[in-house]
């Protein structure tokens, strides 16, 4: 990470004028986005309104103190803020007050514009290592959520997003539908031509999965060759349709492994509610699943509907 790195914004915070300009000319020509406010007040309305990244305030002001305004940034949700307090303070015991309250380092006035840089540099590493480790986070995040052989949401994410849906659908008095897919024989598409044609499969069926679903709508890979649809806006009379389409538009596809050409089916379950009773998903998943092996009995590439709970 270099020194340069993305142009930062910095909130400035002094009663004096005369500092303010000793601030403004130390970061003249700097990579920095540069705000100032008179006092702490400001410095509140500025620090909700730019989240900046460093914030460089003076300790004795006449309304927020610069320490209350360290507590109050220490306080907000927003993404980490290096502090600096520039003051005439130098007592050491005040300076380890400052310290407690959440600054991050500080310099006494008058300062030396070589030091004042150096400092905001520090700041400027801290904010940019931050940076990293949050954009790591959400990957890391995301990818508990994504299962990565198809990139679907898995068994996690689709439980999460299902006890939503279901209180909106509850809350609303729209249908909800949870579908359980099942690849037929699956065991055999792998001892016939592999593993590495298996997970084709599986991409290829996601695929399809994937077209089918809405925006609104979710599907995702429960594990193994098992996988699930959560639809809502669907009445009674659509579901099965919607569902055979999909079974039909999979079973139709050729897949070519070597010199073979090999079809596969899925089966599914599909269970249901509509009411305002708030169901759980567990007990829709497990009605789903009861429908399903009714669907493997019946013989395999079928579509069977548990009765919609009300
Ligand atoms: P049924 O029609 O009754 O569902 O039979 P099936 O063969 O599909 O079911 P079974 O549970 O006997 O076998 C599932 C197979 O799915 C066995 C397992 O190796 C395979 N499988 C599970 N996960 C993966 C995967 O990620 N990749 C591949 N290639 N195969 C997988
Ligand atoms: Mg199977
Ligand atoms: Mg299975």
């Amino acid at each position: 990470m270099s020194q340069s790195g993305p142009s930062l914004q910095v909130l400035v915070v002094d009663d004096s004028p005369v500092y303010r300009e000793l601030v403004s000319q130390a970061l003249q020509g700097q990579d920095y986005s540069v705000t100032f406010a008179k006092n702490g007040r400001e410095a509140l309305e500025l620090f909700a309104q730019t989240a900046p990244h460093i914030v460089i305030t003076d300790w004795m002001m006449p309304d927020v103190s610069g320490l209350d305004l360290v507590q109050r940034i220490r306080g907000s949700e927003l993404a980490y803020t290096y502090v600096i307090l520039l003051t005439s303070i130098s007592d050491k015991a005040m300076v380890v007050k400052g310290l407690a309250a959440g600054a991050d380092d500080y310099l006494t006035k008058p300062f030396d514009p070589g030091e004042f840089c150096a400092r905001i540099g520090v700041g400027r590493r801290i904010i940019c290592l931050q940076r990293d480790i949050e954009a790591k986070n959400l990957l890391l995040q995301e990818a508990a959520r994504t299962d990565s052989l198809t990139g679907l949401p898995n068994r996690r994410a689709i439980e999460e997003w299902a006890e939503r849906q279901i209180r909106g659908a509850s809350r609303h008095g729209y249908p909800l539908w949870v579908i359980l897919a099942d690849l037929d024989s699956f065991k055999s598409v792998n001892d016939n031509y592999g593993h590495d044609a298996g997970d084709l499969v599986l991409q290829k069926f996601a695929e399809v999965l994937r077209g089918t679903t809405r925006a609104s709508d979710i599907c995702g890979r429960m594990g193994g060759e098992e996988f699930v649809m959560v639809l809502t806006h669907v009445d009674q009379n659509g579901i099965f349709p919607t569902v055979d389409r999909l079974r039909e538009q999979f079973a139709s596809l050729v897949f070519r492994f070597g010199g073979n050409s090999a079809s596969v089916t899925a089966s599914f379950g599909i269970a249901g509610f509509q009411g305002r009773e708030i169901a759980e998903f567990s007990q829709l998943l497990r009605r789903a699943d009861e429908a399903l092996y009714a669907a493997k009995r019946g013989g395999r590439n079928r579509v069977e509907v548990a009765v919609l709970q009300p």
